[in-house]
């Protein structure tokens, strides 16, 4: 038992406070014509959040208020509250007992509570659906409509009849769902629109940043052959100048040295008057040496006279011993004196040495061809004489000749000491041109080295110039070159090589322009946003498919729901039809309906009954007592397989004769062990299976009341 009671002020007819408290599984409710019992079950919808006026017997919601009399005034609001025993929490809600209050205002408004806070009617209709009552619900059956759901459309049917198998929260979560869905994808087609839109213009910013990141290697590639070639071009300049004005200071150094060398050599005057002097002395001795042979000649000629006169008077001697012994031998000595005379003569040249020899061949002439005899004692006589004074001449002479000898002797050796000194002078003079030679040989070999260092200077003086005109390129470009030394991949050598890759990469940057850090910002901007709207794209796709997952899984839930409802509430319509017509068939059968042209088909619901003995089955054919079993039979089926905490049944009762009168009352019996009811009737079987009884009493104030009958009572009540 869930439902404990219900509260009605200002609600219609129940003008002042009333509650029914419910004590009993089966409640029943009796009264006269007009004493307001279904108002009391349009009480029940109301608090239950129904929105159709139609289904309260009601244009507008200002007549659900208590209209007022002469006997009591108007009620400025309708109010019912229900309470639900919720300790094993049928509702999804933490409290054991729950309140639902509704109150209708005058202007229109409602107002909806739960347990005393105000909330909104989805909070109520949320909360009721998940225990299986809804507002329009099947539980509550109102009075002459026992057989609207024989009545309705098989699409309607299909809709009272998923309510009833509590399907109704899966169709709120699937339209949800729905909503969810269409959301996403109004979401994912504008921001799809708005990537489409960034995509072109990321595109473009990307191949400019390829471009810009192009120009910035070629910046810094710019930057490092600057620095690197300021740097070492620096240095490179800086170490030949030294070394070459280094070496330049070498050269003068050695060049002075070398003309101081040849000042020096210049004071070789001595030589010269050496020179001169050992030849003059040498021309001197010449002179001497004549004199001295012409002296020598006279005393050789002088002494040969001599000899030969001493000669001549030794033969004279000779012949005095042997006159006659003049034969060959005598003038082959003669002969052989002659000989070797003429050779000596001939040999030092010494002519004075030939006079000897005539006289020799004048003395052999006299000696042996001409006088003899008679002059030969006189002779001999003169001959000692003079051969003696001879002699001492001889030696005279002989002590002269040996005196010019010894001065030959020393004229001699002064040519030889002359021709040495000259011989000496010469050879100095040679060694000095040698050196002289030598000398300017090398100082030559120093001005020329001297003149290509010029030119060097010249060309780092260019180097200077060069330098300088890079560095002010580098300032113009803004490279720092102060802090020294870059690391460069290639080897660029020397200086020429890397002003042409300077010269190079200046070109390509040049090329490249038009391009520059201001796209980095718009770039990034445009990349953020197009990565924000391609991610939100991402996750949309991804809801997308989550949403239509759970649809999907909703829509299994439903048909599996749907189909086992369906299989039980058959075999439990048959069951209740049999039990009230004794026999026959009944079937709830599922078919297509041809829907809006573009829509789905959809499949309602059609009864097909067959009464026994007879053959039709169409509903039209049924007698109202026999659609009213129907009905009955159908809607206790669908209780059955899905039971709704309370069912209210107002006067379903009402066209049954009194056996079908005594068969209801024990369907209502067997229906109570699952679903408290509430049974608005005049049957006195139905009265009595009640297990209490209230009686709604209206009285000339037009107001209902409410009163607790017992079974006897309730018997004149319903009257
Ligand atoms: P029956 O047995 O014939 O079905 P009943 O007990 O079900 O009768 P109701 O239909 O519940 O009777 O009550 C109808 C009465 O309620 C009418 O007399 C009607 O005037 C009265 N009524 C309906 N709405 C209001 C209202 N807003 N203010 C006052 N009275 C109202
Ligand atoms: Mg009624």
């Amino acid at each position: 038992m869930y439902l404990k009671s219900i509260e009605l002020s200002g609600f219609k007819s129940f003008a002042k406070k009333s509650t029914f408290d419910f004590n009993s599984p089966i409640a029943g409710v009796v009264g006269p014509n007009g004493s307001g019992k279904s108002n009391a079950a349009e009480a029940f919808r109301f608090v239950l959040g129904e929105q159709s006026m139609k289904a309260m017997r009601t244009k507008r919601g200002a007549d659900l208020i208590w209209v007022g009399n002469e006997h009591y005034p108007k009620a400025n609001r309708a109010r019912v509250a229900v309470v639900f025993d919720n300790k094993d929490k049928f509702l999804n809600i933490d409290f054991d007992e729950v309140h639902i209050e509704r109150i209708a205002h005058r202007d229109g408004a409602h107002e909806y509570f739960i347990n005393g806070s105000k909330v909104r009617l989805k909070d109520v209709t949320e909360l009721l659906s998940k225990a299986n009552i809804g507002a329009s619900g099947h539980h509550i059956i109102s009075q002459g409509e026992a057989d609207r759901i024989l009545n309705a459309t098989p699409m309607e049917r299909r809709a009272m009849i998923e309510e009833a198998l509590g399907l109704k929260t899966f169709h709120f979560k699937k339209i949800e769902s729905e909503k969810k869905l269409d959301t996403v994808l109004e979401n994912i087609r504008e921001a799809k629109m708005v990537r489409r839109e960034l995509a072109p213009r990321l595109e473009v910013l990307k191949q400019k940043m390829v471009q810009l990141e192009r120009r910035r290697t070629l910046k810094k590639k710019l930057h490092d052959l600057f620095v690197f070639y300021i740097t070492s071009q620096s240095k490179q300049i800086a170490d030949k100048k030294e070394n070459t004005l280094l070496r330049k200071r070498q050269l003068q150094a050695e060049l002075e040295q070398y003309r101081n060398a040849q000042v020096e050599s210049k004071s070789g005057v001595d030589n010269q008057s050496k020179l001169d002097d050992a030849r003059n002395r040498i021309v001197e001795i010449d002179i001497q040496e004549k004199e001295l042979a012409k002296e020598k000649s006279t005393l050789e000629h002088k002494k040969g006279i001599l000899m030969g006169r001493r000669d001549a008077l030794s033969d004279v001697e000779i012949q005095k011993k042997d006159t006659t012994a003049v034969d060959a031998t005598v003038v082959k000595e003669v002969l052989a004196y002659i000989k070797d005379s003429i050779r000596s003569a001939s040999e030092k040249k010494d002519f004075s040495l030939l006079s000897g020899v005539i006289a020799h061949i004048d003395t052999f002439q006299q000696k042996y061809l001409s006088a003899k005899g008679s002059e030969s004692d006189e002779q001999t006589k003169r001959t000692d004489s003079d051969s003696a004074s001879i002699d001492s001449d001889i030696a005279k002479l002989e002590n002269e000749i040996a005196i010019i000898e010894t001065q030959e002797e020393a004229l001699r050796a002064a040519r030889s000491n002359a021709i040495a000194d000259l011989q000496k002078s010469h050879e100095y003079e040679r060694e000095k041109e040698r050196k002289q030679n030598e000398e300017s040989t090398h100082i030559t070999k120093i001005q020329d080295e001297l003149q290509s260092l010029s030119t060097k200077e010249q060309k780092i003086q260019r180097d200077i110039e060069k330098l300088t005109t890079m560095k002010h390129r580098a300032e113009d470009l803004g490279v720092d070159y102060s802090h020294g030394v870059v690391a460069m991949d290639n080897d660029y050598g020397d200086g020429e090589d890397v002003v042409i890759e300077i010269e190079k990469t200046q070109a390509l940057l040049n090329e490249s322009e038009g391009v520059d850090e201001s796209i980095v910002s718009e770039y990034k901007d445009i990349e953020a946003r197009y990565n924000i709207i391609n991610n939100e794209v991402g996750d949309l796709e991804h809801s997308r498919k989550t949403i239509l997952n759970i649809l999907a899984d909703i829509d299994t839930e439903i048909a599996t729901r749907f189909n086992e409802g369906m299989e039980k509430i058959n075999t439990e319509f048959h069951s209740f039809f049999t039990m009230l017509f004794s026999g026959g068939h009944s079937k709830l059968v599922v078919e297509k309906q041809n829907g809006e042209e573009d829509e789905h088909i959809k499949e309602g619901i059609q009864v097909e009954v067959q009464l026994p003995r007879k053959k039709a089955t169409s509903l039209e054919v049924l007698s109202g007592g026999e659609r009213a079993l129907t009905s009955i039979a159908l809607i206790f089926a669908m209780s059955q397989v899905n039971p709704p905490p309370f069912i209210i049944l107002d006067e379903t009762d009402a066209a049954l004769d009194e056996a079908n009168s005594r068969r209801y009352a024990q369907m209502v019996q067997a229906l109570s062990d699952k679903s408290q009811l509430i049974l608005i009737t005049h049957n006195r079987r139905t009265m009595e299976a009640a297990g209490e009884l209230y009686g709604v009493t209206m009285g000339s104030d037009g107001i209902s009341k409410l009163l607790s009958v017992k079974f006897e009572e309730a018997l004149s009540v319903a009257k």
